[in-house]
């Protein structure tokens, strides 16, 4: 996206926000300021109040208030009388609204209605109060209505509510509508819990997560069922309203445990024995109540204080911790939730309290409007937390970026001295006649070598951790990797005076696809951990292969010791980094602990498994197995170790080329003098550049064989330089190879340097059989001898 663009796109947002804002400005205004043109929703129905007067047992009248509160007589009856409309039409509805009673009601001398649930609850003693709708005839005008109401429970048989008369379409809709925004928000909470629950539980199985909002959700959840089965609307939804009752007095029961424990979580346990007390108590009130209401029918209602305990005790010590957490200072972590919960719970007394003290109407509002406060509050924390959590990720995604910029340069710094050194050092054991000098230079040599595997380590592990590790598959040769592997252990082997078998499968595949560098990692860390932990008898390297489908194979590496062994309980923290065990016995034995957990995270990047099995006292297997893809079928054929030279510092010339000329470029004198002092026996031409610009110069001038280019050089760096060299047109050195050589070994990715257009990769140190290698590849052969 261009500057104007985005230009355009804000500007269009504007506009969209302009508009929309008039649009609703218009509606809000307009619904308003306009007269009324629908029918008015509730014209059809009208409260029937006036009119009512009470028949006693013994036939005498009385007129009473409706709605209202009275004394039964002996059998627990009230019987109220009114007179119908001089006007009724045929669809036309009386509705009365019972409270625990049996009721019948009769029009004219004819019963038109009976309830009781009797028959139909599945346990308790009273009639579930729900409305009653009695249909009215045209005939029916001016005639005498009678409800007639009894009931065991003394508190509740003698009450009468409000009375509705007219459309029962119409009197629904303002009974729906009276409940309206409670109703709404109870069954969006329900919609919302039931939901959250489920992708909460998803979420925790799959990422086997605790996510502590889901106990918030099913208290929510409890709650809300609680609010829809004590709603006006209730008969509306469940068929069998007795059981819909009892699950007001279940979920109440039930809705303090989750709570209890969502803020248990939340205060990060700091008041468990409180939390723990109130959710046992609430689980012992929740079995007794369901006890006495089932086996020895306690009537629910009647153990409202029981049912009180529970909720009110859990609700009394979420404030007293809430209290003591804002005393201490410690609410701050939490305290949006605390609000809610606050706000939840003074609603929930508001609520209660109109519940059992208001009888004669109630509504859900109180408590749906504080949940939702609750709910709102919770989501808005958790929204924080992650936030929080996505923030702290990226500080430490940049850190670790940071940290690996630092290796890479402290890497670079500590690899320019060490290729000197180790440089130099090749050259005195090429060029020295005197044999004690020759053995300190094969110290130093081996010293050098020890921090430069060191290095690699730390940089390993860095570039792991901050997921920079990549796997770089090549097509390479099983052989030849033995081999490689092999060489590079014999000779400390036989140091030790150990021997070192090879077997391998001569089945297998001989050319294979898969991060060659790092499959020789894996084993030649495993070779050396073999020869460090052993003191006396043979290392085996068994390399064998198990065929998956047509294409790929697992390699099997599998590497014996006879050595110290390791102790059973030992092995779990092997593969930890900077685990370095059984110290009291392995104090002489030089080791940092990176080396198992870089070989672990290499395993487990290329998808493969390591195991160990050992015997202590008595030597180690450790058996990795890595997919790898087969590009040549061919067998790869019995492996034969070729017998070495004993000393470490014995080199042999192989050959010389005094006919090649090649170019040196570094900007470090010392580099260039180690690579022409290794190559001084070659007879080989070597011109030297100490930048970039110089050997642009020189490219000019002479055809070159090879040229070996530093890549981290001030002003014009190795790439620059390769991409300035590649431009010149008909440039006498347009395909000359040029082998790029670096110390950054974070960067140090072949392919990396390869798709930048170099031929090859060196990585400093450079070793004399790393430049031989590469000069034979890529010097024309006739100027070989
Ligand atoms: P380091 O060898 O640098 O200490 P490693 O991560 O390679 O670190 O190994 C961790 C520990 O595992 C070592 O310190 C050693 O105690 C133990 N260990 C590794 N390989 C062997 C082995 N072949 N035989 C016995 N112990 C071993």
């Amino acid at each position: 996206m261009n500057k104007w663009e985005k230009l355009l796109g804000r500007c269009i947002w504007y506009i969209f926000l302009l508009c929309a804002t008039g649009v609703l400005v218009y509606f809000i205004w307009g619904e308003i300021h306009y007269p009324r043109e629908t029918d008015e929703r509730d014209q059809n129905w009208r409260k029937y109040n006036l009119g009512w007067s009470r028949i006693y047992a013994d036939g005498t009248k009385k007129d009473v208030d409706v709605p209202g509160k009275y004394a039964t007589d002996e059998d627990g009856i009230i019987e109220i009388a009114a007179q119908l409309p001089d006007a009724v039409d045929d669809d036309d509805w009386i509705c009365f609204k019972t409270s625990k009673q049996d009721v019948e009601i009769s029009v004219g001398n004819e019963v038109r209605k009976r309830y009781s649930t009797k028959d139909t609850r599945p346990f308790g003693n009273f009639s579930v109060s729900q409305y009653i709708f009695v249909s009215l005839q045209s005939t029916d005008a001016g005639s005498g209505v009678v409800y007639k109401a009894r009931g065991d429970d003394s508190e509740r048989a003698g009450i009468i509510n409000d009375i509705y008369y007219g459309d029962r379409f119409a009197i629904w809709l303002h009974l729906v509508i009276s409940d309206g925004i409670g109703t709404i928000i109870t069954l969006f909470m329900i919609l919302v819990g039931v939901l959250s629950i489920i992708i909460i539980t998803f979420v925790n199985l799959k990422y086997k997560k605790n996510i502590n909002l889901q106990y918030l959700c099913w208290g929510i959840v409890l709650l809300a069922l609680w609010l829809i089965c004590q709603s006006n609307i209730r008969q509306l939804i469940f068929p069998n309203i007795s059981v819909a009752n009892s699950m007001t007095y279940f979920t109440i029961l039930l809705a303090p445990i989750p709570f209890l424990i969502y803020v248990d979580s939340r205060q990060k346990h700091r008041y468990h024995k409180m939390h723990l007390f109130a959710t046992v108590m609430a689980l012992a009130n929740f079995a007794a109540c369901t006890c006495a209401q089932i086996f020895f029918n306690v009537d629910f209602m009647d153990m409202f204080r029981s049912l009180f305990m529970g909720i009110g005790t859990a609700f009394i010590i979420i404030l007293v911790s809430f209290m003591i957490d804002a005393s201490k200072g410690k609410i701050g972590g939490y305290k949006l939730v605390a609000i809610g919960f606050t706000v939840a719970i003074v609603a929930s007394c508001i609520q209660m309290a109109n519940f059992y003290f208001v009888e004669i109407s109630n509504t859900g509002t109180p408590l749906a409007v504080g949940m939702l406060v609750m709910l709102l509050m919770a989501v808005i924390e958790a929204v924080e937390d992650l936030l929080e959590l996505e923030y702290q990720k990226q500080q430490a995604v940049m850190e670790s970026a940071a940290k690996a910029r630092f290796l890479a340069g402290i890497s670079h710094e500590i690899r320019t001295p060490i290729n000197a050194v180790i440089g130099m050092d090749e050259m005195i054991l090429r060029e020295s006649e005197e044999e004690h000098t020759k053995e300190y230079a094969a110290d130093i040599l081996k010293a050098g070598k020890n921090l430069l595997a060191l290095i690699n380590d730390v940089l390993d592990v860095s570039k792991i951790e901050s997921g920079r590790m990549e796997i770089v598959e090549t097509d390479y040769e099983l052989y030849g990797l033995i081999d490689s592997c092999f060489n590079m252990i014999a000779l400390n082997a036989r140091e030790k005076g150990l021997s070192v078998e090879v077997i391998n499968d001569r089945n297998c595949p001989y050319k294979l696809r898969g991060d060659e560098v790092r499959v020789r990692q894996i084993i030649v860390n495993l070779l050396t951990n073999a020869v460090k932990y052993t003191k006396s008898g043979k290392i085996v390297l068994e390399i064998g292969y198990e065929k998956t489908d047509g294409h790929r194979i697992w390699l099997k590496i599998k590497v014996s010791d006879t050595g110290i062994g390791i102790k059973q309980e030992n092995i779990k923290h092997l593969f930890d980094t900077f685990a370095r065990i059984d110290i009291g016995k392995n104090h002489s034995i030089e080791g940092t602990g990176l080396g198992l957990s870089i070989v672990k995270q290499l395993v487990d990047l290329m998808g493969g498994s390591i195991s160990v099995d050992s015997e202590y006292g008595k030597g180690s297997v450790f058996t990795a197995l890595i997919p790898q893809q087969i590009v040549s079928e061919r067998a790869v054929g019995e492996y034969r170790t070729e017998s070495r030279s004993d000393k470490a510092y014995e080199v042999k010339q192989t050959y010389t080329a005094p006919s090649a000329r090649i170019l040196v470029v570094d900007d470090v004198p010392m580099n260039i003098k180690v690579i022409t002092g290794l190559l001084k026996d070659t007879h080989i031409v070597i011109d030297e550049a100490d930048s970039g610009e110089q050997c642009l110069r020189k490219v000019k001038m002479y055809r070159y064989d090879c040229i070996f280019l530093d890549h981290m050089m001030p002003e014009m760096d190795g790439i620059e330089t390769l991409v300035r060299m590649k431009a010149m047109k008909d440039g006498i050195n347009a395909d000359t190879p040029v082998i790029v050589l670096t110390a950054n070994a974070l960067l140090g990715a072949k392919e990396e340097y390869m798709a930048a257009g170099f031929s090859d990769y060196l990585s400093k140190p450079v070793r004399r059989q790393d430049l031989d290698r590469m000069l034979l590849k890529y010097i024309n052969k006739d100027k070989i001898n």
